[in-house]
Parts: C-alpha cells; structure tokens; sequence
C-alpha cells in the first residue's frame, strides 16, 4: 500500500496552498467567466506531479495514498473545483492501465501519463447510456491484428484537449449477461477518431466535456487493457471506489469554501448596527454548514484510510461522495443566500462554487446510485441479504 512520511505530506501540502494562492485563486474568475483552456495553469499541474499523483513511483508517478491525494483535491476544489477534474478524469485513465494492464502496457503508457506528456480521462457515457452502463452501443470488431471501432461517447471530461482515453465498448454485443462482452482499450486520437463539439455547461468551466465520434477507428489489438476481452466492466467498476473518493473531495472542497466565504462575509457585512453572523438566523446556517463541511471530510478520509488499507470500500466511498457532494450544493446555495444580492453577482466568487457543486453529485454515478449501492451494502454486511 502506498505510504508517505508525514514530513513530506506536509511539504506537499504547504506547496499545494502556496500555488492555489499565489496561481490560481488570482485567476480563477478570468478563466471560469470565459470558459477558457487554463494552459498555464495545467502546466504547472505538471511540474507539481499532479498527473502522476496516484501512479506508482516505478512508473514515474508520486505514488501518493489516497488520504494525501484526497486532501490535495479537496484544497484546490475549495478555491476552483473545476481544474482538479483535468488530473483527476486523468488518473482514472492511469489507474485502469496500472491496475488491469499487461506489463508491457504500463511500460509504455503509465510515464508518458505521470509526467503530463499525454493527457486524457475515461470515455464510458454515450447519448443513451449513463447510468446503465451496460446498455452502451460502441462497438470493437476484431480484424487480424486490430480493432475497428465504430460509434459515439459523450460528455467525455479533457475530451477535446486530452489525446487518450479508457475506452469501454462492446466487443460481444449479443454477450449475455450484457457486462461480460465489454472490453476497456487505451485509446489514442488518430484517424477515425474525433471531437464531434464541445459541449456548454451550467459550470465546471475551463475543463472541457466533449462529443467523442469514432468511425472506422483502427487500433492495434495490444491497446487492450489487460490484452483480454470481456473484462471492461469490471476493470471499470475496480476504479469506482477512488473515482468516488475523487469526487467526495472535490465536494468537500467545494463545502469548506462556500463555508469561508459565507464566514468571512457575515462578519464584514452589517445589517441593524452589527455584523450579520450576530444574527442568530444567519448564525445558526454557518453552525449548520460548518457540521457538514466537518462530517463530509471526516467521511471522506474514512473512504480513503479504508482505500489504503486495501479494505473493500465501496460503501464507503459512496457514503462519501453521496454525502460530501449534497454538502457542496447546500453549502454553496447556504453562502449565496448570506451574501444576499452579491452572492447572485459575477463579482462574487460564490456564484462560481454555486455553479459547480451539482456536478459532484452526478459524475462517479449519480447520487441516486449510491444510496442504492450503500444500501444493498449495507444490508449485507447486516447479516439481512
Ligand atoms: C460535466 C460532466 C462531466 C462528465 N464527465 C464524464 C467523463 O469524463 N466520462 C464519462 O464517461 N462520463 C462523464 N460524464 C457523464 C456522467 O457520468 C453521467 O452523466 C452519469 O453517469 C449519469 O448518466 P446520465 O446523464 O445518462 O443519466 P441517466 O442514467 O439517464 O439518469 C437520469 C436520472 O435517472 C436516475 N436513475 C437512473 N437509473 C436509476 C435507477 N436504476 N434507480 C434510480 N435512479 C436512477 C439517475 O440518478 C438520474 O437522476 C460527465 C457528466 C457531466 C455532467
């Protein structure tokens, strides 16, 4: 299991603050009103090791525990949750070849990921399958030493800047059960393979969400993760648990921020002769918020000290995520209702936090599914299923 020395952990965290304060808080807003590519910003996330953070160090990576890689996440999404989407869609991309590939495969690809050189994330979602992953139509026909890939994935996170994706397609589409015809290939742009259109977002601005179109995409059958077909829906599910961990930090950050801003407000905003967090109603909210920034953290490094130990987590993470991620969207909605009209101008950073606290409880599978998996979890480790 991945350890660092608690002197190091802090080094890194001191270095995480001083980049978020001195680079990307003074930024933020010209780039997320203009929903601009931050360039200067990934390459930065470059030097600092961020695209290789979870990857093994033997591979070039940083090689980080989860508890260290979540608190990373959750300090930068406090201040702007968007940009740790281009590492984070990007480490499940690392993970799937580090966890499930051939030797050879991690070889070639896991250093080019770690140091940044080739970006991209995972491509899963289709027009009409999200949630029911099984139900997508992408498919693989093996021919001699290739694949041919033909179809449709869409609202791919790095899908337009990125250049290589976890691909899952149908390699058996009659396969019954449906899970056990899915394959996973590392996916590098080439011919057949292009950005249909950038898709417009309520927020997570800056990253960009793209319409992937394959027709005719040829590649070489050794691009299949782990060289076997019919194991993509599992090599999928094997990076949940991390993915969820991922998105409950971003959801903590996004709380704790919403949380300070709100705090720093109330106390310089007067109403009636006295600062607004002397008025219990407004009191009472940051009591209510301060509890779920606290319990959606402590949730969060439950999920992760679990993920280091090795333990199975699933119930866990989707404790956290779930949790973590409705803080984030109460919280933000919390803050901008205690800056009162300001909290709804531009000039404002909560209006940003408010934007981009929804997506946390829809990626890494909706909320609604993670109350399902918590409970059927939870039942059987109760003894009742
Ligand atoms: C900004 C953004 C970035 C994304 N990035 C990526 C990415 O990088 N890669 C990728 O592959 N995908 C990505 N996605 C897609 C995301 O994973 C899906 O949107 C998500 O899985 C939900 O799928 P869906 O949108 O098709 O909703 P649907 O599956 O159509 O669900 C619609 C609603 O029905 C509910 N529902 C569905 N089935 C059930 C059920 N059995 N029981 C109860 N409720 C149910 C859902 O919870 C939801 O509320 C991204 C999405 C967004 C918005």
């Amino acid at each position: 299991m991945a350890k660092i020395d608690p002197a190091d952990e802090a080094q890194l965290f001191a270095t995480i603050d001083r980049w978020v304060a001195r680079e990307v808080a003074p930024r933020v807003k010209e780039f997320d009103h203009a929903d601009k590519w931050p360039a200067e910003i990934v390459e930065q996330m470059k030097e600092l090791g961020l695209f290789g953070a979870t990857v093994s160090p033997e591979y070039g990576g940083l090689g980080l525990p989860a508890t260290t890689y979540a608190q990373i996440v959750m300090k930068i999404s406090s201040v702007w949750m968007a940009i740790t989407g281009i590492f984070n869609s990007h480490l499940m991309l690392a993970l799937a070849v580090e966890k499930f590939g051939t030797e050879p495969q991690k070889r070639h690809w896991l250093p080019k990921f770690a140091s940044g050189e080739v970006r991209g994330g995972l491509a899963l979602t289709e027009p009409n399958a999200g949630t029911d992953l099984q139900a997508i139509r992408m498919t693989a026909r093996r021919d001699k030493g290739d694949y041919v890939i033909n179809g449709t994935k869409t609202w791919i996170s790095n899908g337009i800047e990125g250049s290589c994706f976890a691909l899952l397609v149908k390699t058996n589409p009659e396969a019954s059960p449906r899970y056990s015809g899915m394959s996973l290939f590392i996916a590098p742009k080439g011919p057949g393979f292009t950005v249909g259109r950038k898709l417009e977002k309520l927020g997570y601005h800056s990253i960009d969400s793209g319409e992937l179109v394959f027709q005719d995409y040829r590649i070489p059958a050794d691009h299949l993760i782990g060289e076997a077909e019919g194991r993509g829906f599992t090599q999928v599910a094997g990076g949940l648990e991390l993915g969820r961990i991922n998105v409950a930090a971003r959801g903590v950050g996004i709380a704790e921020g919403a949380l300070r801003l709100a705090t720093d407000y109330a106390q310089i905003r007067q109403t009636f002769g006295k600062p607004i967090i002397e008025h219990q109603a407004i009191a009472t909210k940051i009591g209510e918020m301060a509890t779920r920034a606290r319990a959606a953290r402590l949730l969060t490094l439950d999920a992760a000290q679990a993920f280091d130990r090795g333990d199975r987590c699933d119930m866990q993470a989707g404790m956290a995520k779930y949790f973590a991620s409705e803080a984030a969207l109460e919280n933000s909605t919390e803050s901008m209702r205690i800056h009162g009209a300001y909290g709804y101008s531009k000039e404002y950073d909560i209006e940003r936090l408010y934007r981009d606290a929804p997506l946390t409880c829809i990626g890494e599978g909706t909320n609604e599914m993670q109350k399902l998996i918590i409970a059927r979890q939870w039942a059987r480790q109760s003894g009742s299923v």
